[in-house]
């Protein structure tokens, strides 16, 4: 098998609050990249159990470790993870991976740890291991976190080096693919984004890699590149 491989996982659906929204169902998304490097897992999910998330999104979480299953990995196989922001709808089972380095940039960390960000008891477990990131950064040659801030200021994605051209995984840089294509529907997150100038910034960034493919992390298309 060619690596990099990625394998596209459904960590479950949500309710929008927005009223406007509520005959669409939120999809969450995450990815498994083998890579020679290792097994590296981008984004755990939706977790379990917290009333004030039920009553706002009326989630529908799977256990990452059936969905891990059912595409042919183990908890015990993944050797690191990352999360694309640690929003509950990202993060919710990190407590899955004890004694796994998890990448999360500084300033997510300490937006989760400062202000209402998260379900902070999905965050922090026993034998957590964080990895604080300031920016980029390339723990294999070939497979890089790159900070896209805009949605939450720590936010980060990962671009993949295949031999096809690079691949990114975006999380929640982008919210689908029509907004990626510059042809947003009402499904798109640079309205509701904190920063606005830093969304579109991280947004042009990754445009400008080039990539062969885009995946999501709140949609379950990819962007191809055409061929031309
Ligand atoms: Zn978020
Ligand atoms: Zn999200």
């Amino acid at each position: 098998m060619a690596l990099p491989e990625i394998t596209q996982l459904e960590l479950g659906t949500f309710r929008f609050p927005d009223p406007e929204l509520q005959h669409r169902r939120g999809v969450v998304m995450g990815y498994v990249i083998r890579h020679r490097g290792g097994i590296f897992l981008f984004d755990t999910g939706l977790g379990f159990g917290n009333k004030e998330i039920e009553e706002a999104y009326h989630p529908d979480p799977r256990v990452i470790g059936e969905v891990l299953e059912e595409a042919g990995f183990s908890l015990d196989d993944v050797t690191a993870v990352a999360n694309c922001h640690l929003h509950a709808d990202h993060a919710g089972q990190n407590s899955a991976f004890p004694d796994r380095s998890i990448y999360v940039q500084a300033a997510e960390w300490e937006l989760a740890h400062t202000t209402d960000h998260t379900i902070l008891e999905w965050i922090d477990f026993p034998n957590a291991r964080y990895v604080p990131l300031a920016g980029d950064h390339e723990p294999f040659d070939g497979f890089r976190i790159v900070a896209t801030p805009g949605h939450t200021k720590g936010h980060q994605s990962l671009v993949v080096e295949t031999a096809d051209g690079p691949v990114i995984l975006a999380g929640q840089a982008v919210y689908t693919v029509e907004e990626w294509a510059g042809t947003p529907d009402e499904l798109e997150g640079r309205s509701s984004a904190p920063d606005q100038g830093a969304y579109d910034g991280s947004l042009d960034r990754l445009r400008e890699l080039g990539p062969e493919r885009v995946f999501f992390g709140h949609d379950r298309r990819s962007w191809v590149r055409l061929q031309s």
